[in-house]
């Protein structure tokens, strides 16, 4: 069989380069970016994930992130704290992505930066370098839509946009917020904030676009607006480390791609399954999706069966935090949410629990 084309090279694309080129089969990876690069994410990266990037042989410890291990939730002046069920990590994917991409390279995949492909014609991908050699199709992309691939946007929630911002904080604040993901409820929205490596925090968000607009329509303005809410208040006091923010729009919550929509094509990642970000599991679920799809073809399975196999690992989960994010859109939602939570401190643990890759379909990649 002639090797199998993996197109971007995130977390997913990453992990099937990776266990592809460890089962003997090293493919071609195409990554647009020259090299590390920032990416919008609230950059917690959970046990599921840290579970999988083991069993890729990648010791994600050594790229030093900061733990957590508890979580808080604010919706105005209201809060609920609750321990994880587990132990994650605050990691930027500039660190992440760069380092899964070098260890792909070091196991036999032929990891080639800096170079686009713009389009898949009759099976074979067209680059900004010419066209592919032919093979299995695997498309990592992300976020990014390939021209004449896109994820039906149906039914997902979409009209949020992103913005990410890194800070460098005072030592009393770093010292308040070490090993808590701080979430922030508010109109329109939710933030999520934590340190990240070299004791940074990372502030992630995602805001309607009405609201947006609503308060100004620039990163200034609503800046501003959540440094009003409680749960955000003390990053007045820290400096912001981008020139700007990082920003995205349409992102297609709750998408989940049908095993016979792209016959010959193997999704992973946000290319077949979108969770909110609030989870934090995204990143553990493009990984599972990126070695699940090594795993099954290099057993020779197709794609439909692939996708197939991995609607059933995340489709439940996605599902359940789709409609969370749908509850906290409204006022009465979101005081819910608290009040409900505070009362059973418990729920916030299984509720975790039920919207992350389970152990038995961790288990079944590894094996
Ligand atoms: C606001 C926000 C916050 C989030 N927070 C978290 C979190 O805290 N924890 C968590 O677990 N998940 C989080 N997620 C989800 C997580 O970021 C994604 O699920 C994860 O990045 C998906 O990985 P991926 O490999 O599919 O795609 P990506 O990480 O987007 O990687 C795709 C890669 O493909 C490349 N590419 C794109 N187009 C092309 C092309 N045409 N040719 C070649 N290369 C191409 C890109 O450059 C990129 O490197 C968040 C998502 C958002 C939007």
């Amino acid at each position: 069989m002639s090797r199998a084309l993996i197109i971007g090279g995130g977390l997913a694309g990453g992990a099937a380069a990776a266990r592809l080129a460890s089962l003997g089969q090293p493919p071609l990876l195409l990554e647009r970016e020259e090299g590390p690069h920032h990416k919008i994410c609230g950059e917690f990266l959970s046990v599921e994930a840290g579970s999988t990037l083991a069993g890729l042989g990648f010791d994600v410890t050594r790229l030093g992130g900061a733990r957590i291990d508890t979580m808080r939730l604010h919706a105005g002046h209201r809060s609920a704290a609750a321990q994880l069920p587990f132990v994650a990590t605050g990691l930027t994917r500039h660190s992440l992505d760069d380092a899964l991409l070098d260890h792909a390279t070091r196991l036999g995949a032929d990891v080639q930066r800096g170079t686009s492909v713009r389009h898949i014609a009759n099976g074979r991908a067209i680059t900004s370098q010419g066209e592919a050699p032919a093979g299995p199709l695997l498309l990592a992309t992300g976020k990014h839509d390939l021209r004449g691939q896109p994820r039906n946007a149906a039914g997902t929630i979409n009209d949020l946009i992103g913005f990410k911002q890194f800070f460098r904080a005072p030592a009393a604040l770093r010292t308040a917020l070490a090993g808590a993901v701080e979430i922030t409820l508010f109109k329109g929205g939710y933030a999520g904030l934590q340190s990240v490596e070299n004791g940074r925090l990372n502030l992630c968000l995602l805001i309607s676009r009405a609201r947006f607009r609503e308060l100004g329509g620039s990163w200034e303005t609503l800046l501003a607006t959540l440094l009003r809410e409680p749960g955000l208040a003390p990053l007045a006091e820290a400096e912001a480390l981008l020139p700007r923010p990082i920003s995205i729009g349409a992102v297609p919550y709750g998408f989940l791609a049908r095993p016979s929509a792209d016959a010959g094509l193997y999704r992973l990642g946000d290319q077949a399954a979108v969770i909110p970000s609030f989870c934090g599991d995204g990143m553990a679920m493009a990984l599972h999706s990126g070695r699940l799809a090594a795993n099954m073809l290099a057993a020779g399975a197709a794609p439909a069966a692939y996708q197939a196999r991995l609607r059933r690992d995340v489709a439940r989960q996605v599902r359940l935090a789709t409609t969370l994010q749908r509850l906290s859109e409204t006022r009465l939602g979101r005081f819910a949410l608290i009040a409900g939570l505070t009362a059973v401190p418990a729920a916030l643990t299984t509720l975790a629990r039920w919207t992350r890759v389970n152990d038995a379909a961790l288990a079944r990649v590894q094996a």
